[in-house]
C-alpha cells in the first residue's frame, strides 16, 4: 500500500506508522519514536495516544516546577 509520509513527503510503499496527528514512513517514525524514548529514559514504546497524554503531563510537571520554584517573586 502506497502512502505519502507527512514528514519527508515521500511516496512510500510499505509500512505506515500513525502518530497522534500524522502518518509517517518507517524512517521518520523511528526518529519520532527515538525522541520520545530518549525522554522517557527507558520505558516501553508509547503508542500515539499515550504519548500525547504523557507529553502533556511532562509539560504540567515542568510548569508546576517553575511556579513552585520560588525564584523570588
Ligand atoms: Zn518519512
Amino acid at each position: 500500500m502506497t502512502f505519502v509520509c507527512d514528514q519527508c513527503r515521500r511516496a512510500v510503499n510499505g509500512e505506515q506508522h500513525r502518530t497522534a496527528t500524522r502518518t509517517l514512513c518507517r524512517e521518520c517514525f523511528d526518529g519520532f519514536r527515538g525522541q520520545a524514548a530518549g525522554l522517557m529514559a527507558g520505558g516501553g514504546v508509547p503508542n500515539a495516544i499515550s504519548t500525547a497524554g504523557w507529553l502533556q503531563r511532562v509539560r504540567e510537571a515542568f510548569r508546576r516546577d517553575t511556579d513552585a520554584g520560588g525564584a523570588g517573586r
